[in-house]
C-alpha cells in the first residue's frame, strides 16, 4: 500500500495534500483530520463520493465527534453509505437492506416448504429411518433412497412453491 507512506496517516507535512484536500483543492495542514483516512489515491474516490452526500464540513464534524479507535469505522461507514445514496437515491442502503430481508424471507419459505415435504415423506414411510437425519439435498443424490431424483424434481414443480418463493 504506498497510500500509507503518501500521507495516510499523518497530517500533510509537506507530501502534498491528502485525498480529501486533494479533491477540496486546499492545502492540507498538519493534523488534517481526513489525512488518516483518504490516501492521496484512493482517497480520493472516495472522499468525492461522501463530500457528495455529507458534505465535507458535516463529515468533518461527525469525525470530530467521535473517538480515534472509532473514526476508521465512520469513514467505512460513511463511504459505504454514500455509495448506496449515489447508487438509489430514494432508498440507499435501505434499499440493499429490503433486498437481503426479501431473500431472507425467501429462503425461509424454501426452507419450510422443504421441511414439510420432507415431513410428509418421512410420514409416508419413504424414507428409511437411517437417513432421516439428513438434510434433503443429501437424498437426492443418495443411490439409497428409493426415489429418483428426477421424480423428486416433478414432485416440485406440479406442487408450485408458495408465492414468496417466486421472484
Ligand atoms: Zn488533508
Amino acid at each position: 500500500m504506498t497510500g500509507n507512506l503518501n500521507g495516510g496517516g499523518r497530517g500533510g507535512g509537506g507530501e502534498g495534500p491528502c485525498g480529501a484536500c486533494k479533491f477540496l483543492r486546499r492545502k492540507c495542514v498538519r493534523g488534517c483530520i481526513f489525512a488518516p483516512y483518504f490516501d492521496a489515491e484512493q482517497g480520493t474516490a472516495s472522499f468525492a463520493t461522501i463530500h457528495k452526500v455529507f458534505g465535507a464540513s458535516n463529515t468533518s464534524k461527525m469525525l470530530l465527534r467521535l473517538p480515534l479507535h472509532k473514526r476508521l469505522d465512520a469513514v467505512a461507514t460513511l463511504g459505504y453509505e454514500a455509495l448506496a445514496r449515489v447508487r438509489d437515491p430514494v432508498y440507499g442502503c435501505v434499499g440493499h437492506l429490503f433486498s437481503l430481508q426479501h431473500q431472507v424471507m425467501n429462503l425461509q419459505a424454501e426452507i419450510a416448504h422443504v421441511q414439510a415435504r420432507l415431513s410428509m415423506f418421512q410420514r409416508l414411510s419413504l424414507v428409511p429411518p437411517q437417513q432421516m437425519q439428513q438434510p434433503p439435498f443429501d437424498l437426492a443424490y443418495n443411490n439409497e433412497y428409493p426415489m429418483e431424483p428426477t421424480n423428486l424434481d416433478v414432485v416440485w414443480e406440479e406442487e408450485q412453491l408458495p408465492q414468496t418463493v417466486r421472484h
